[in-house]
This record gives C-alpha cells, sequence and structure tokens, in this order.
C-alpha cells in the first residue's frame, strides 16, 4: 500500500490518464517507475564464510565448498594462520591447494586469516559462517563454538552442512595419519593434494619429481653418463 502512495504521489494526473486509458500505450505505468525493482527493494547477497585449518583440505571439505557454493552468492575458504598445533603443510601450500580445488567454483574464493573468526566475517561482510557436521561427535564442539560465536557477534549466524555419506567418517587429521603409516590416500583427498601429502611424507618422492618434469629422470641421466663416457674414450 505504501509503495502504490509513493508511486501514485509522483505521477501526476495527467500521466495516470494517459497511462490508464490510451490503448497505444503498451503499458500503463511509465517505464521510468520500475515497479518490479521497487517492490523487490535492493537484492540481498549472501556471503558465507568457511574457517577451518584445512591440514591438508580433504574430499570432506570440497564437498562441503559445494554443497555451499550452490546456496550462498559468495563463500570464502577461509585458512587459520594461527594455530598452536605444528601443521603439516604452510599456511601458504594450503592456499594453494585450496584455489587449485576450488578453481572451478566462480563464487568461491580462499583466504587466510587470524585472531577470531567472527571478527573476520564481519570484516570481510559475511552473514554466515559456514561449519561441517560429520557425526554426533562433532555436534558437541560445533554447537558449544557456534553459540559462542552468536555471544560474541549476534548478527552472524553459523549453518551447519553435512557431506555426503561417503565423506562422513573423512578428517584432515585421519588423512595425515593414514599418510604417515603408508596407507593410500587417493580417494580421500584430490589427487594434488595426494600427490603433495606423499612429497611430505618422503621428501625425496619432490626431489624425483621436479627431476622428472625437468627431463632428468634416471634413464636420461644413465644415458648421460653413457655419452660422457664414451666421450672420453674417444
Ligand atoms: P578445524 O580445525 O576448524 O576443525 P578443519 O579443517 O578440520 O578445521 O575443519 C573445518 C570445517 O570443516 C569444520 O567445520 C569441520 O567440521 C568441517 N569438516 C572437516 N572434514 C569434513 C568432512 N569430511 N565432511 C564435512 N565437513 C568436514
Amino acid at each position: 500500500m505504501y509503495l502504490g502512495l509513493a508511486v501514485s504521489a509522483q505521477l501526476n494526473d495527467s500521466d495516470w490518464l494517459t497511462a490508464r486509458f490510451s490503448p497505444r500505450l503498451p503499458s500503463p505505468i511509465p517505464a521510468a517507475y520500475n515497479l518490479p525493482f521497487l517492490i523487490r527493494g535492493p537484492v540481498k547477497r549472501i556471503k558465507a564464510v568457511y574457517p577451518g585449518s584445512f591440514d591438508p583440505p580433504t574430499n570432506g571439505h570440497l564437498d562441503l565448498i559445494e554443497r555451499g557454493s550452490k546456496i550462498f552468492d559468495e563463500l570464502v575458504v577461509a585458512i587459520l594462520r594461527n594455530l598452536e598445533k605444528d601443521p603439516l603443510f604452510s599456511v601458504a601450500e594450503r592456499r594453494n591447494m585450496l584455489e587449485a580445488m576450488t578453481s572451478g567454483f566462480d563464487n568461491v574464493s580462499v583466504e587466510t586469516f587470524d585472531g577470531l573468526t567472527v571478527e573476520y566475517a564481519i570484516t570481510v561482510g559475511a552473514s554466515v559462517v559456514l561449519r561441517g557436521i560429520r557425526a554426533i561427535s562433532d555436534y558437541e564442539y560445533e554447537l558449544q563454538m557456534a553459540l559462542m560465536n552468536r555471544k560474541l557477534q549476534p548478527s552472524l549466524e553459523t549453518v551447519f552442512m553435512m557431506p555426503a555419506e561417503q565423506y562422513s567418517y573423512l578428517s584432515s587429521r585421519l588423512v595425515r595419519e593414514v599418510a604417515q603409516l603408508g596407507g593410500n590416500i587417493d580417494c580421500l583427498v584430490p589427487e594434488l593434494v595426494a600427490q603433495k601429502v606423499r612429497e611430505k611424507m618422503d621428501p625425496a618422492l619432490k626431489f624425483a619429481n621436479v627431476e622428472q618434469a625437468e627431463g632428468k629422470s634416471p634413464e636420461r641421466k644413465a644415458s648421460k653418463r653413457k655419452t660422457r663416457s664414451r666421450k672420453k674414450r674417444s
């Protein structure tokens, strides 16, 4: 009703007469009064922050990012910098992996932060904190944190999402442990992460991969050695 009054107050009598009774006009409302826009008002975009340590990022994280990207206009995957734990990957390494994993999502970005999640979320203009719940065991801790965050910043809402069933047992800690004991982590993390984890566990692998990329494979080295010794002999 208020909207109707506002519109009619801005139209003079002759506008209305022409608009309502002239059959030549396609629309009874002049274009200047864009009614759909006035009715809807400014579009509200929902930005969410998905905080975590992501050490390393797993298929479970990726599943949640995909789900989040479908319901939020923008999703910021935020890597916590000030960890007390001794991390497997540096923040820069985790950021590189997450950026590669999320390059296919237009509305997902990767950032790093320290301090309180709620303060970071407000600073970037987010209204939602996204968290994952895998099992009842997650619930108690996540609930406590969500309620504390609400206390600290009542305007922020925590949204919990559940991953696909096959990821409900998956955690970064488990991936680290399986890899440390020599287990196969291929179906737990994206291929690029599996490669990086393997290199962490066995640094020699990293040099082997770099050498291979530079064309310094063991076979090439052997053939170079042979050529050198042939040259010496001749
Ligand atoms: P944190 O140290 O904050 O728990 P994590 O990287 O372990 O950081 O997890 C970040 C968020 O992602 C948490 O909300 C966690 O519950 C969620 N998460 C971790 N692994 C999974 C998974 N397999 N499925 C769904 N959510 C997950």
